[in-house]
């Protein structure tokens, strides 16, 4: 039975930690703020206390944690129970520049560094079908197997070396189509609203048309009902924004929308909404 620790049992980790044990893997997690780990013991999951106490005798690492820092500092405090052979599975979206960082990390302690970030948000975490863009050696691939099939629908395997960050590349270009998205959907609402109407109009004209999208239903829906519920945050989507923006420059590409969207997200912050879906965004056009 392949054993796995998950480090970070935020909106992802919980319900992909819980799919893991659903598929019969030993799972261990750990989470900073632990309160958020215990429902998983009901599961069938051990909670660990460190970090450290989590990857001791795993398999297969997975990390889900918000950011580049964050998933650095968790492996640097699992240093003790981490042993050579281990495979990193690199699931949060840390963005171009972090990759080799951690990768480094991997190195210095023999672990087999994957990139693997996903596309798909709460809803297909908790069903099992998140895409898993996916960049690392085939004998990782192996060990993987039973893990990305019980989390994921599909998995695109792009490169044989996780530190060249194909997988995290990738997932730059397809999470700012889901970021852009949300904006323009806000973006439109409040300006019907602005200019006196009922926004659900915009709904209204909008659903069942070319432009219609199970996203564009999942987001309008989100913003008329007042139900901010997070999938996403704007603190992460907001992040998100920098990691595009950022890997853009370093490729010479201009990413007017996403920095727009950005500064949407960073006005919603700043009137409180971080913690809210980023459909929250809709605050940031008053
Ligand atoms: P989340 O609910 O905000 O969870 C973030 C996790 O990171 C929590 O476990 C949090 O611990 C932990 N964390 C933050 N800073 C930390 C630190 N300094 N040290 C240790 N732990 C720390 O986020 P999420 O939605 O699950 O997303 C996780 C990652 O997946 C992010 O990179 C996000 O961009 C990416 N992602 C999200 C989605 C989505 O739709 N939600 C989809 C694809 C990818 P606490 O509980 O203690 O705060």
């Amino acid at each position: 039975m392949v054993s796995v620790a998950v480090l970070g049992t935020g909106l992802m980790g919980l319900p992909m930690a819980r799919n893991l044990v659903r598929a019969g893997l030993r799972v261990t997690v750990w989470n900073r703020t632990l309160d958020k780990a215990r429902p998983l013991e009901a599961d069938g999951a051990t909670v660990a206390g460190s970090p450290a106490e989590a990857v001791e005798g795993a398999d297969v690492i997975v990390t889900m944690l918000s950011d580049g820092d964050a998933v650095h500092e968790a492996v640097t405090a699992a240093a003790p129970g981490l042993r050579a052979g281990q495979v990193w599975a690199q699931i949060s979206t840390v963005g171009v520049a972090a990759v080799g960082r951690l990768a480094a990390l991997a190195g210095r302690h023999g672990l087999t560094f994957v990139d693997a970030p996903v596309q798909g948000t709460k809803q297909p975490a908790e069903q099992g079908k998140l895409v898993i863009l996916a960049a690392g050696p085939e004998p990782a691939r192996q060990v993987l197997e039973p893990v990305f099939c019980a989390v994921g629908q599909r998995t695109l395997w792009l490169s044989g070396d996780g530190a060249d960050g194909a997988g995290t590349r990738l997932k730059m270009a397809t999470v700012s189509v889901g970021i852009s998205m949300t904006a323009v959907v806000a973006e439109a609402l409040a300006l019907a609203k602005g200019l006196g109407l009922d926004p659900g109009l915009v709904r209204q004209v909008i659903s069942g048309g070319p432009m219609d999208s199970p996203y564009f239903q999942a987001k309008s829906k989100a913003i008329l009902e007042g139900d901010f519920t997070p999938s996403f945050s704007v603190r992460n989507a907001e992040k998100d924004t920098r990691l595009i923006v950022e890997a853009g420059e370093s490729a010479g590409v201009r990413l007017d929308v996403v920095a727009a969207s950005g500064e949407r997200f960073r006005r919603a912050e700043a009137q409180g909404h971080g913690d809210e879906d980023m459909a929250a965004t809709y605050f940031a056009s008053s």
